[in-house]
């Protein structure tokens, strides 16, 4: 299994694979992060168990009906699930063994920050990658 927690080791859990990992520029992520730049690894949610500090989560709403998920005591950003996403997003600084997955791609290109570059030749979305966008109720 691949582990990963945050950083007072209270949260903890673990994957069997990942399937992706993204780079989002969107101003949420960054600020939420307190990065340039966020970058995650999906999970099949079959695939990823929580193994300790399930109940020192705190949720904070970014934007109507989307959850950030942080550990109570020092904060980190945890895993979470977008409610439009069949997979489970988790931030890729948590990781302590190598989840196995480089990234693919850039997402919210069109809210970068102005001081950093992107220097990859990644493919890069100006919002959402097209088929995985919120569903509009
Ligand atoms: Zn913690
Ligand atoms: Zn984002």
């Amino acid at each position: 299994m691949i582990k990963g927690s945050c950083a007072c080791g209270r949260v903890r859990f673990e994957i069997e694979a990942a399937r992706s990992m993204t780079h989002c520029h969107c101003v949420n992520c960054r600020k939420l992060t307190a990065a340039s730049v966020a970058t995650y690894v999906h999970v099949e949610k079959d695939k990823f168990r929580w193994v300790a500090g399930e109940d020192n989560i705190a949720t904070y709403e970014s934007s109507p009906g989307s959850f950030r998920k942080f550990c109570r005591t020092c904060g980190s950003m945890v895993p979470g699930q977008a409610p439009y996403l069949p997979t489970v997003s988790i931030p890729a600084g948590l990781f302590d063994d190598d989840p196995g997955v480089r990234p693919r791609l850039h997402v919210f290109t069109s809210s970068k920050a102005p001081w950093h570059e992107i220097t990859d030749d990644l493919p890069q979305h100006p919002k959402w990658v097209p088929g995985f966008e919120p569903k509009q109720s």
